[in-house]
């Protein structure tokens, strides 16, 4: 039987994150603190764990239709499994990026106002895969059925003149489509909306982990202006000091952020032509 307090808070969650994606400006914590308050009148079986993480809280609201809850250090998922938030072990970085849990996914800083990345923070990289391939598709054939033309820029920066397959799971295209209307008022950076690709099922060139790309939440753009961690630095290892380069105007990262993607161009490990939805990263830091 379907309770009504929890249909009352599913339907705040989604509103808690569309506001979350529509402005970088609002933070989106009054909703979460009303969260932390559930209806009294909910059985116990509904009711979340006293001590909910934020980033279980923060992954309900951005992922609605998906994560439903947390009981005993687990998310509930709508297809009736749970996923372990935290397994409890201590991790280097490199594991936090090949070995993630969803608590882990909240390890780093993406900061909006640094003017480059501090030593190790790669908010985003670290993707529980077991939680993505839920949501996204288990393989490459499930994540491909799902995909959906979205309107895109040519090599010239016409609107229009070409489309992208995106995943309408979790409302990634309809935001990549409100990104797209948005750069197209901006024509002065047509040179840089060319896309280089979207849905690709790989894994991480040199690691393990499955690639943002095999999701199809992500794309990748930038023209002749493209600049990327390893390119700058040949032979850099992931803990290596690494030099920072960007050529990506921040007009166009506004665009994507406001509307719930993350940008490469904000990571240590820097990917500046890589946009990807991750409403919980930008809500975890507003
Ligand atoms: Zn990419």
């Amino acid at each position: 039987m379907l309770c009504s307090a929890i249909a009352a808070a599913a339907a705040l969650l989604t509103s808690a994150c569309d506001k979350s994606n529509a402005k970088t400006t609002d933070s989106a914590e009054p909703v979460a603190v009303a969260l932390e308050k559930p209806a009294t009148e909910s059985p116990a079986d509904a009711t979340p764990d006293a001590d909910m993480p934020k980033g279980a809280q923060i992954l309900m609201k951005c992922y609605p239709d998906f994560v439903k809850g947390y009981k005993d250090g687990r998310l509930q998922m709508s297809d009736g499994t749970t996923i372990v938030y935290d397994d409890g072990r201590s991790k280097t970085f490199e594991q936090k990026l090949d070995d993630a849990d969803p608590e882990d996914m909240f390890a780093f800083k993406y900061d909006r106002t640094a003017s480059k990345p501090e030593y190790l923070q790669d908010a985003g990289r670290s993707r529980c895969e077991a939680l993505f391939k839920k949501m996204y598709g288990n393989t490459a054939a499930q994540v491909q059925s799902k995909l959906v033309s979205v309107k895109w820029f040519d090599a010239n920066g016409n609107y229009g003149g070409s489309s992208v397959k995106f995943t309408p799971v979790n409302g990634a295209a309809d935001h990549l489509k409100a990104v797209a209307a948005e750069l197209a008022k901006m024509p002065q950076f047509k040179k840089y909306y060319k896309s280089e690709g979207t849905f690709y099922w790989r894994q991480v060139r040199g690691a393990k982990r499955q690639s943002a790309h095999s999701y199809g939440m992500t794309i990748d753009i930038g023209g002749n202006f493209k600049t990327y961690w390893l390119w700058s630095n040949p032979g850099a290892k992931e803990t290596t000091r690494i030099r920072y380069e960007n050529k990506m105007p921040m007009e166009i990262v506004e665009a994507f952020e406001r509307h719930g993607f993350i940008w490469g161009g904000r990571w240590y490990h820097y990917d500046t032509m890589h946009f990807e939805y991750r409403p919980e990263i930008l809500m975890d830091n507003p």
